[in-house]
Protein backbone atom coordinates (compact mmCIF):
# COMPACT_ATOMS: atom_id res chain seq x y z
CA UNK A 1 0.00 0.00 0.00
CA UNK A 2 1.49 3.33 -0.95
CA UNK A 3 -0.23 6.86 -0.03
CA UNK A 4 -0.58 9.36 -3.11
CA UNK A 5 1.98 12.30 -2.43
CA UNK A 6 -1.08 15.11 -2.32
CA UNK A 7 0.00 18.00 -5.29
CA UNK A 8 -1.90 20.36 -2.76
CA UNK A 9 -1.34 22.65 -5.71
CA UNK A 10 -4.45 24.66 -6.80
CA UNK A 11 -5.00 26.11 -10.39
CA UNK A 12 -5.64 29.90 -10.51
CA UNK A 13 -6.61 31.51 -13.89
CA UNK A 14 -6.32 35.22 -14.41
CA UNK A 15 -6.97 37.34 -17.59
CA UNK A 16 -4.56 38.66 -19.58
CA UNK A 17 -6.69 41.29 -20.70
CA UNK A 18 -6.24 39.20 -24.16
CA UNK A 19 -8.04 35.90 -25.41
CA UNK A 20 -5.39 33.60 -23.56
CA UNK A 21 -5.39 32.63 -19.98
CA UNK A 22 -2.33 32.83 -17.93
CA UNK A 23 -1.77 29.92 -15.77
CA UNK A 24 -0.70 29.87 -12.22
CA UNK A 25 -0.03 27.36 -9.81
CA UNK A 26 1.13 28.34 -6.33
CA UNK A 27 1.51 25.88 -3.44
CA UNK A 28 -1.50 26.19 -1.48
CA UNK A 29 0.98 25.80 1.35
CA UNK A 30 2.10 29.30 0.96
CA UNK A 31 -1.05 30.87 0.63
CA UNK A 32 -3.60 32.32 3.63
CA UNK A 33 -5.72 30.76 5.92
CA UNK A 34 -9.10 31.67 4.86
CA UNK A 35 -7.92 30.20 0.79
CA UNK A 36 -6.24 26.78 2.34
CA UNK A 37 -9.66 26.75 3.58
CA UNK A 38 -11.20 27.35 0.17
CA UNK A 39 -9.32 25.16 -1.79
CA UNK A 40 -6.73 22.65 0.11
CA UNK A 41 -7.86 19.43 -0.46
CA UNK A 42 -9.11 20.41 -4.05
CA UNK A 43 -8.07 18.33 -7.34
CA UNK A 44 -9.61 18.29 -10.87
CA UNK A 45 -12.36 16.48 -11.28
CA UNK A 46 -14.54 14.82 -13.83
CA UNK A 47 -17.20 17.04 -15.61
CA UNK A 48 -15.01 19.92 -14.06
CA UNK A 49 -17.21 19.55 -10.87
CA UNK A 50 -15.93 22.11 -8.49
CA UNK A 51 -16.25 19.61 -5.14
CA UNK A 52 -14.91 16.49 -4.76
CA UNK A 53 -17.15 14.01 -5.76
CA UNK A 54 -18.28 11.38 -3.21
CA UNK A 55 -17.14 7.73 -3.89
CA UNK A 56 -19.48 5.81 -2.02
CA UNK A 57 -17.57 2.84 -2.88
CA UNK A 58 -16.20 0.53 -0.75
CA UNK A 59 -14.11 -1.29 -3.15
CA UNK A 60 -12.16 -0.37 -6.90
CA UNK A 61 -11.93 -2.73 -9.71
CA UNK A 62 -8.65 -3.32 -11.59
CA UNK A 63 -7.83 -3.21 -14.96
CA UNK A 64 -6.23 -6.73 -14.98
CA UNK A 65 -3.76 -8.86 -12.79
CA UNK A 66 -0.96 -6.70 -13.59
CA UNK A 67 -2.73 -3.41 -11.79
CA UNK A 68 -3.83 -5.20 -9.16
CA UNK A 69 -0.77 -6.82 -8.13
CA UNK A 70 1.00 -3.02 -9.03
CA UNK A 71 -1.55 -1.73 -6.35
CA UNK A 72 -0.88 -4.16 -3.43
CA UNK A 73 2.69 -3.94 -3.99
CA UNK A 74 2.78 -0.21 -3.27
CA UNK A 75 3.73 0.21 -7.14
CA UNK A 76 1.19 1.45 -8.68
CA UNK A 77 -1.15 4.24 -8.04
CA UNK A 78 -4.49 3.68 -7.22
CA UNK A 79 -7.37 2.64 -5.39
CA UNK A 80 -7.66 -1.03 -3.55
CA UNK A 81 -10.45 -0.83 -0.79
CA UNK A 82 -11.73 1.97 1.12
CA UNK A 83 -10.17 1.24 4.35
CA UNK A 84 -7.04 1.34 2.99
CA UNK A 85 -7.80 4.86 0.99
CA UNK A 86 -10.97 6.56 -0.50
CA UNK A 87 -10.19 9.57 -2.80
CA UNK A 88 -13.03 11.48 -1.36
CA UNK A 89 -11.72 10.92 2.14
CA UNK A 90 -8.12 11.98 1.05
CA UNK A 91 -9.68 15.08 -0.06
CA UNK A 92 -10.59 15.94 3.34
CA UNK A 93 -7.44 14.75 4.65
CA UNK A 94 -5.38 16.66 2.72
CA UNK A 95 -7.27 19.74 3.44
CA UNK A 96 -6.93 19.15 7.08
CA UNK A 97 -3.11 18.96 6.60
CA UNK A 98 -2.67 21.67 4.99
CA UNK A 99 -4.59 23.59 7.63
CA UNK A 100 -2.69 22.08 10.18
CA UNK A 101 0.83 21.96 8.67
CA UNK A 102 1.58 18.87 8.81
CA UNK A 103 2.62 15.92 6.06
CA UNK A 104 -0.50 13.69 6.08
CA UNK A 105 -3.51 13.26 8.09
CA UNK A 106 -5.36 10.53 8.91
CA UNK A 107 -9.36 10.70 8.61
CA UNK A 108 -10.86 8.59 11.27
CA UNK A 109 -14.58 6.98 12.46
CA UNK A 110 -14.46 9.93 15.66
CA UNK A 111 -12.45 11.37 17.50
CA UNK A 112 -11.72 8.81 19.80
CA UNK A 113 -10.72 6.41 17.14
CA UNK A 114 -8.16 9.01 16.22
CA UNK A 115 -7.04 9.15 20.10
CA UNK A 116 -6.53 5.31 19.58
CA UNK A 117 -5.18 5.27 16.40
CA UNK A 118 -2.14 7.31 18.16
CA UNK A 119 -1.69 6.09 21.12
CA UNK A 120 -1.70 2.11 18.93
CA UNK A 121 0.70 3.68 16.39
CA UNK A 122 3.25 5.19 19.10
CA UNK A 123 3.39 2.71 22.13
CA UNK A 124 4.10 -0.26 23.14
CA UNK A 125 3.73 -2.37 26.25
CA UNK A 126 5.81 -1.27 29.21
CA UNK A 127 5.67 2.75 27.56
CA UNK A 128 4.75 5.51 29.46
CA UNK A 129 2.86 8.43 29.24
CA UNK A 130 1.69 11.63 30.32
CA UNK A 131 -1.24 13.45 30.16
CA UNK A 132 -3.23 16.05 31.34
CA UNK A 133 -5.14 15.61 34.33
CA UNK A 134 -8.43 17.92 32.66
CA UNK A 135 -8.76 16.18 29.35
CA UNK A 136 -11.79 14.92 27.26
CA UNK A 137 -13.40 11.83 30.05
CA UNK A 138 -12.96 9.13 27.37
CA UNK A 139 -9.35 9.85 26.40
CA UNK A 140 -8.39 9.48 30.73
CA UNK A 141 -10.85 6.31 30.66
CA UNK A 142 -9.22 4.82 27.32
CA UNK A 143 -5.77 5.34 28.80
CA UNK A 144 -6.62 4.17 32.57
CA UNK A 145 -8.94 0.67 31.35
CA UNK A 146 -7.68 -0.05 27.35
CA UNK A 147 -4.09 0.89 27.43
CA UNK A 148 -3.48 0.18 30.58
CA UNK A 149 -4.74 -3.59 30.42
CA UNK A 150 -1.97 -3.38 27.03
CA UNK A 151 0.35 -3.12 29.37
CA UNK A 152 0.81 1.00 28.81
CA UNK A 153 1.15 2.78 31.90
CA UNK A 154 0.13 6.69 32.73
CA UNK A 155 0.14 9.56 34.35
CA UNK A 156 -2.46 12.31 34.97
CA UNK A 157 -0.72 15.66 35.88
CA UNK A 158 -1.60 19.29 35.78
CA UNK A 159 -0.36 20.03 32.50
CA UNK A 160 -0.15 23.56 32.50
CA UNK A 161 2.24 23.56 35.51
CA UNK A 162 5.27 22.47 32.97
CA UNK A 163 7.57 21.95 36.34
CA UNK A 164 4.81 19.80 37.26
CA UNK A 165 5.34 17.87 33.06
CA UNK A 166 9.09 17.84 33.81
CA UNK A 167 8.74 15.92 37.04
CA UNK A 168 6.34 13.58 35.83
CA UNK A 169 9.23 11.86 33.03
CA UNK A 170 10.46 8.42 33.49
CA UNK A 171 12.55 6.30 31.59
CA UNK A 172 10.33 4.82 29.62
CA UNK A 173 8.27 7.74 28.80
CA UNK A 174 7.44 7.96 25.45
CA UNK A 175 4.68 9.94 24.75
CA UNK A 176 3.23 13.50 26.58
CA UNK A 177 -0.64 14.18 25.80
CA UNK A 178 -1.61 17.40 26.01
CA UNK A 179 -5.25 18.77 25.48
CA UNK A 180 -5.08 23.03 26.21
CA UNK A 181 -6.93 24.02 26.56
CA UNK A 182 -8.45 21.38 28.53
CA UNK A 183 -11.87 20.20 29.00
CA UNK A 184 -13.93 21.30 30.84
CA UNK A 185 -11.50 23.65 33.00
CA UNK A 186 -9.87 25.88 30.05
CA UNK A 187 -6.55 25.79 31.50
CA UNK A 188 -3.74 26.30 29.18
CA UNK A 189 -0.69 24.10 28.32
CA UNK A 190 2.76 25.95 27.43
CA UNK A 191 3.06 23.69 24.30
CA UNK A 192 6.71 25.38 23.16
CA UNK A 193 7.94 23.81 26.98
CA UNK A 194 6.28 20.72 26.95
CA UNK A 195 7.73 19.90 23.20
CA UNK A 196 11.40 20.87 24.60
CA UNK A 197 10.74 18.30 27.81
CA UNK A 198 9.49 15.73 25.67
CA UNK A 199 11.85 16.02 23.08
CA UNK A 200 14.98 16.26 25.54
CA UNK A 201 13.09 12.58 26.65
CA UNK A 202 13.11 10.96 23.15
CA UNK A 203 8.87 10.77 23.68
CA UNK A 204 6.70 12.28 21.18
CA UNK A 205 4.38 15.82 21.82
CA UNK A 206 0.75 15.01 21.46
CA UNK A 207 -1.22 17.92 21.13
CA UNK A 208 -5.14 17.22 21.02
CA UNK A 209 -6.47 20.69 19.14
CA UNK A 210 -10.36 20.17 19.25
CA UNK A 211 -10.87 22.94 21.47
CA UNK A 212 -9.36 25.57 19.35
CA UNK A 213 -8.60 23.90 15.86
CA UNK A 214 -6.24 24.68 12.88
CA UNK A 215 -7.08 28.63 12.75
CA UNK A 216 -6.16 29.80 16.46
CA UNK A 217 -3.58 27.60 17.72
CA UNK A 218 -1.49 24.78 15.34
CA UNK A 219 0.55 22.95 17.64
CA UNK A 220 3.11 22.31 15.06
CA UNK A 221 4.50 25.68 15.36
CA UNK A 222 5.05 25.25 18.85
CA UNK A 223 7.11 21.91 18.51
CA UNK A 224 4.05 19.21 18.61
CA UNK A 225 4.33 15.86 16.51
CA UNK A 226 1.09 14.58 15.84
CA UNK A 227 -1.91 16.66 16.84
CA UNK A 228 -5.50 15.23 16.26
CA UNK A 229 -8.91 16.35 16.27
CA UNK A 230 -12.56 15.59 16.99
CA UNK A 231 -14.11 16.46 13.54
CA UNK A 232 -16.99 16.11 15.39
CA UNK A 233 -16.60 20.07 16.66
CA UNK A 234 -15.65 22.88 14.45
CA UNK A 235 -13.70 21.10 12.10
CA UNK A 236 -17.54 20.24 10.51
CA UNK A 237 -19.03 22.56 12.69
CA UNK A 238 -23.09 21.67 11.96
CA UNK A 239 -23.64 18.88 14.63
CA UNK A 240 -24.08 15.81 11.63
CA UNK A 241 -20.55 14.04 11.71
CA UNK A 242 -19.09 11.90 14.36
CA UNK A 243 -15.38 11.44 13.54
CA UNK A 244 -11.77 12.40 14.14
CA UNK A 245 -8.54 12.85 12.15
CA UNK A 246 -4.72 12.21 13.35
CA UNK A 247 -1.88 14.97 11.58
CA UNK A 248 1.20 13.54 11.30
CA UNK A 249 4.20 16.53 11.43
CA UNK A 250 6.72 14.09 9.52
CA UNK A 251 6.36 12.52 6.03
CA UNK A 252 8.81 9.74 7.23
CA UNK A 253 6.89 8.66 9.93
CA UNK A 254 3.05 8.74 8.35
CA UNK A 255 3.37 5.57 6.63
CA UNK A 256 3.25 3.60 10.04
CA UNK A 257 0.19 5.45 11.44
CA UNK A 258 -1.49 4.52 7.64
CA UNK A 259 -0.50 0.74 8.37
CA UNK A 260 -1.95 0.79 11.65
CA UNK A 261 -5.21 2.91 11.40
CA UNK A 262 -5.79 0.01 8.64
CA UNK A 263 -5.32 -2.44 10.87
CA UNK A 264 -7.28 -1.01 13.56
CA UNK A 265 -9.72 -0.11 11.01
CA UNK A 266 -11.35 3.11 12.87
CA UNK A 267 -11.93 4.47 9.58
CA UNK A 268 -13.81 7.58 8.29
CA UNK A 269 -16.49 7.25 5.74
CA UNK A 270 -16.57 9.37 2.26
CA UNK A 271 -19.96 10.78 3.15
CA UNK A 272 -18.75 11.98 6.22
CA UNK A 273 -15.54 13.23 4.50
CA UNK A 274 -17.71 14.86 2.17
CA UNK A 275 -19.60 16.93 5.10
CA UNK A 276 -16.57 17.68 6.98
CA UNK A 277 -14.48 19.13 3.83
CA UNK A 278 -17.77 21.44 3.13
CA UNK A 279 -17.52 22.66 6.55
CA UNK A 280 -13.92 22.84 7.06
CA UNK A 281 -14.49 26.42 3.72
CA UNK A 282 -16.24 28.18 6.57
CA UNK A 283 -14.07 27.38 9.41
CA UNK A 284 -12.14 30.71 9.97
CA UNK A 285 -15.25 32.42 9.14
CA UNK A 286 -17.30 30.04 12.06
CA UNK A 287 -14.39 30.17 14.46
CA UNK A 288 -14.21 34.00 14.44
CA UNK A 289 -17.80 34.79 14.68
CA UNK A 290 -17.85 32.35 17.64
CA UNK A 291 -15.15 33.55 19.00
CA UNK A 292 -16.13 37.37 18.91
CA UNK A 293 -19.58 36.30 20.88
CA UNK A 294 -17.87 34.25 23.03
CA UNK A 295 -15.84 37.37 24.47
CA UNK A 296 -18.59 39.86 24.62
CA UNK A 297 -20.58 37.26 26.51
CA UNK A 298 -17.48 36.18 28.96
CA UNK A 299 -17.41 39.72 29.71
CA UNK A 300 -20.80 39.94 30.49
CA UNK A 301 -20.49 37.05 32.76
CA UNK A 302 -17.26 38.64 34.46
CA UNK A 303 -20.08 41.26 35.59
CA UNK A 304 -22.87 39.13 36.31
CA UNK A 305 -23.83 39.48 40.19
CA UNK A 306 -25.36 35.50 40.23
CA UNK A 307 -21.87 34.25 38.51
CA UNK A 308 -18.63 33.92 41.01
CA UNK A 309 -16.38 33.14 38.50
CA UNK A 310 -15.51 33.21 34.38
CA UNK A 311 -12.81 30.99 32.75
CA UNK A 312 -12.07 32.35 29.21
CA UNK A 313 -8.56 32.33 27.49
CA UNK A 314 -9.54 35.89 26.26
CA UNK A 315 -10.01 37.53 29.65
CA UNK A 316 -7.18 38.49 31.33
CA UNK A 317 -8.24 36.99 34.59
CA UNK A 318 -7.34 33.30 33.20
CA UNK A 319 -4.32 32.37 35.06
CA UNK A 320 -2.59 31.46 31.90
CA UNK A 321 -3.79 34.55 29.81
CA UNK A 322 -0.05 35.06 28.81
CA UNK A 323 0.54 31.82 27.52
CA UNK A 324 -2.30 31.75 25.89
CA UNK A 325 -1.61 35.00 24.31
CA UNK A 326 2.12 33.34 22.88
CA UNK A 327 0.37 30.18 21.35
CA UNK A 328 -3.35 31.18 20.21
CA UNK A 329 -4.39 33.51 17.44
CA UNK A 330 -7.99 34.03 19.18
CA UNK A 331 -9.80 33.06 22.42
CA UNK A 332 -12.05 30.24 21.01
CA UNK A 333 -15.96 29.66 21.50
CA UNK A 334 -15.57 28.16 24.88
CA UNK A 335 -16.44 29.75 28.41
CA UNK A 336 -16.59 27.52 31.76
CA UNK A 337 -18.14 30.18 34.12
CA UNK A 338 -19.40 28.80 38.19
CA UNK A 339 -22.72 29.61 39.14
CA UNK A 340 -23.17 31.15 42.77
CA UNK A 341 -26.30 29.37 43.54
CA UNK A 342 -24.57 25.92 43.20
CA UNK A 343 -26.13 22.85 41.74
CA UNK A 344 -29.45 24.17 42.03
CA UNK A 345 -28.79 27.33 40.47
CA UNK A 346 -27.51 24.94 37.39
CA UNK A 347 -30.29 22.76 37.15
CA UNK A 348 -32.31 26.18 37.01
CA UNK A 349 -30.64 27.91 34.20
CA UNK A 350 -30.60 24.76 32.17
CA UNK A 351 -34.38 23.96 32.22
CA UNK A 352 -34.62 28.13 31.30
CA UNK A 353 -32.20 28.44 29.02
CA UNK A 354 -34.28 28.36 25.10
CA UNK A 355 -31.96 29.32 22.38
CA UNK A 356 -28.77 27.76 23.98
CA UNK A 357 -29.58 23.99 23.40
CA UNK A 358 -29.04 21.95 26.49
CA UNK A 359 -26.28 19.36 24.94
CA UNK A 360 -23.02 18.23 24.94
CA UNK A 361 -20.45 18.66 22.09
CA UNK A 362 -19.22 21.80 20.92
CA UNK A 363 -17.52 24.02 18.08
CA UNK A 364 -21.07 23.68 16.58
CA UNK A 365 -22.89 27.36 14.77
CA UNK A 366 -25.21 26.48 17.03
CA UNK A 367 -24.75 27.50 21.14
CA UNK A 368 -24.84 25.00 23.16
CA UNK A 369 -24.89 24.44 27.14
CA UNK A 370 -24.48 22.29 29.91
CA UNK A 371 -23.96 21.46 33.62
CA UNK A 372 -21.52 18.98 34.14
CA UNK A 373 -22.76 18.53 38.02
CA UNK A 374 -26.19 17.71 37.21
CA UNK A 375 -25.48 16.00 33.70
CA UNK A 376 -22.49 14.44 32.15
CA UNK A 377 -20.99 14.20 35.93
CA UNK A 378 -23.66 13.53 38.34
CA UNK A 379 -23.19 9.60 38.44
CA UNK A 380 -19.36 10.61 39.55
CA UNK A 381 -20.59 12.35 43.11
CA UNK A 382 -19.27 15.73 44.57
CA UNK A 383 -16.55 14.40 46.26
CA UNK A 384 -14.66 12.83 43.28
CA UNK A 385 -16.32 15.89 40.70
CA UNK A 386 -14.30 18.00 43.10
CA UNK A 387 -11.08 15.81 42.90
CA UNK A 388 -11.81 16.54 38.92
CA UNK A 389 -12.29 20.32 39.96
CA UNK A 390 -15.96 20.19 38.75
CA UNK A 391 -17.36 22.29 40.92
CA UNK A 392 -21.39 21.82 41.72
CA UNK A 393 -21.91 25.38 39.98
CA UNK A 394 -19.84 24.80 36.93
CA UNK A 395 -21.70 25.48 33.39
CA UNK A 396 -19.68 24.75 30.20
CA UNK A 397 -20.93 27.15 27.14
CA UNK A 398 -20.33 26.73 23.13
CA UNK A 399 -21.15 29.78 21.68
CA UNK A 400 -22.57 29.58 18.13
CA UNK A 401 -22.56 31.60 15.17
CA UNK A 402 -26.26 33.70 16.47
CA UNK A 403 -26.31 37.18 16.95
CA UNK A 404 -24.52 37.63 20.65
CA UNK A 405 -28.12 40.10 21.59
CA UNK A 406 -29.85 36.94 21.40
CA UNK A 407 -27.46 34.80 23.27
CA UNK A 408 -27.27 37.10 25.62
CA UNK A 409 -30.69 37.59 25.77
CA UNK A 410 -31.35 34.14 26.14
CA UNK A 411 -28.38 33.82 29.21
CA UNK A 412 -30.01 37.15 30.78
CA UNK A 413 -32.99 35.80 31.28
CA UNK A 414 -32.45 32.40 32.29
CA UNK A 415 -29.87 33.70 34.97
CA UNK A 416 -32.78 35.87 36.07
CA UNK A 417 -34.49 32.50 37.62
CA UNK A 418 -31.88 30.82 39.39
C1 LIG B 1 -15.34 15.44 21.58
C2 LIG B 1 -13.92 15.40 21.92
C3 LIG B 1 -13.15 14.25 21.70
C4 LIG B 1 -13.74 12.96 21.18
O1 LIG B 1 -14.30 13.10 19.92
P1 LIG B 1 -15.47 12.15 19.35
O2 LIG B 1 -15.62 12.61 17.96
O3 LIG B 1 -16.68 12.41 20.21
O4 LIG B 1 -15.00 10.75 19.49
C5 LIG B 1 -11.81 14.29 22.01
N1 LIG B 1 -11.24 15.39 22.53
C6 LIG B 1 -11.95 16.52 22.76
C7 LIG B 1 -11.24 17.71 23.32
C8 LIG B 1 -13.30 16.57 22.46
O5 LIG B 1 -13.99 17.68 22.71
Amino acid sequence: MQDRIPTYGIMMYSHSGEKNWRFIVKNIREMGLLTKAVHAGIDEYEFGAVVPPIYQTSTFKFENVQHGADLFSGQGDGYIYTRMRNPTVEAMENAVAVLEGGAHALGCASGMAAIHTVFASVLKAGDHVICSESVYGPTSTLLRTVMSNFGIENSMVDTSNTETVRAAVKSNTRMIFVETPANPTLMISDLAAIAEIAHANNADLVVDNTFMGPVMQRPFEHGADVVVHSLTKSLNGHADVVGGVVVVKDAERYPHFRKTLNQIGGVIDPFNSFLVHRGLKTLPLRVRAASANAMKIAEYLEKHPKVEWVRYPGLESHPQYDVGRRQMDGSGAMISFELAGGLEAGKTMMNNVHLSLLAVSLGGVESLIQHPASMTHATMGRELREQAKITDGLVRLSVGIENVEDILADLEQALDKC
